[in-house]
């Protein structure tokens, strides 16, 4: 069983190379709520996410003689997976599936990572790191159902609560619960009564319909604006979809338009260049679906978007997702 103690021993391991980072007011949005709200920015991570924490925790825990990593990822995670391993001089392998963007893909190779594209969803993905793991002798670093993954991410509800212990609010990006279990671990140990919501879009949410199910289920892989947020929890899931189902407050969907504006909002009003991913907080205070009764913090999680999208939102022009077109509109 994973405790704060194991959030306590991952922030030493990973406080050499991941960042403590800011935790900023967003005057826009607490002029619309009426409360404070701050934003983690994990954003500013040296690979752009949070997953870095995690990454750095698992790596740190493989004995002296390792052949090296590998991971199925969405891209965030490999990205994390990569520097991780190279922080610690080991070789690393990247599988993932086609519908991850091209950036994120030039990304991982620029940290020196292998990279290996395989099938349409993390499934197939999945199927080639099982292949190395047997052949090649390869330690696979699971995206977020893996005890030291979940204590590095759970890092971040120790940095948020220590610099405002009065915060009643936490808003976090929800998709396989790595982040949102491990936040929500260390925040309820230190202050029982704070409430945890966990956001998701609302094509594929896995976590917030195994939830209700009350049993991980599978979900259909869509494109979405939150593209870090998309595949699914793991027919075997082991200990995300537990801390989730316990821990969790409440859990929300927001739709793609939300998100569009939400990301629209970041940019113009607090100028910070943020993926979809980690909006689905700011998406949800926008459109009223929370109510806030204190001060607020939400977790910007990551910047790794395309930029050419991203471009094409802020300015607002129709955005097209497979068969889903998000219309045009301009922010103001
Ligand atoms: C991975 C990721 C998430 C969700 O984290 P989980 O642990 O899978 O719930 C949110 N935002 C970004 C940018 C991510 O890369």
């Amino acid at each position: 069983m994973l405790s704060l103690a194991d959030i306590y021993a991952a922030r030493r391991a990973i406080s050499p190379t991941a960042t403590d980072t800011p935790l900023v007011p967003s005057p826009f949005l607490e002029r619309l709520t009426g409360q404070e709200v701050l934003l983690k920015l994990e954003n500013m991570q040296p690979i752009g996410a949070f997953k870095l924490r995690g990454a750095l925790n698992a790596v740190a825990s493989l004995p002296e003689d390792t052949p090296g990593v590998t991971c199925c990822s969405t891209g965030n995670h490999g990205r994390g997976v990569a520097y991780a391993a190279r922080a610690r001089g080991v070789r690393a392998v990247i599988c993932m599936s086609e519908l991850v963007p091209q950036t994120k893909v030039d990304g991982i190779r620029a940290l020196g990572a292998e990279v290996r594209i395989v099938g349409r969803s993390q499934d197939d993905a999945q199927i080639e790191a099982d292949r190395l793991v047997a052949e090649e002798g390869l330690t696979e670093i699971p995206p977020f159902d893996d005890a030291a993954v979940i204590a590095g991410q759970g890092t971040i509800g120790l940095e948020i609560l220590e610099r405002r212990p009065d915060i009643t609010t936490l808003l976090v990006p929800l998709s396989g619960g790595g982040l949102a279990g491990g936040i929500a671990l260390a925040a309820k140990a230190i202050r029982p009564d704070i409430r945890i919501v966990g956001l998701s879009m609302d094509r594929g949410a896995a976590m917030y319909l195994s939830i209700r199910a009350g049993h991980p289920v599978e979900v259909e892989e869509v494109p979405s604006l939150a593209d870090s947020l998309g595949g699914g929890i793991g027919a075997q899931n082991r200990l995300s979809f537990a801390l989730c189902r316990d821990l969790l407050d409440e859990t929300l969907l927001v739709t793609e338009e939300e998100i569009y504006r939400a990301m629209q909002a970041l940019y113009w009003e607090d100028r910070i260049v943020a993926e979809g991913a980690c909006v689905v907080g700011i998406s949800a205070l926008l459109a009223g679906k929370i109510t806030l009764d204190g001060p607020t913090a939400t977790v910007i999680t990551g910047r790794n978007c395309d930029m050419d999208l991203f471009t094409r939102i802020v300015t607002g022009q129709s955005i097209t997702l497979g068969d889903y077109v998000i219309e045009g509109r301009r922010y103001e």
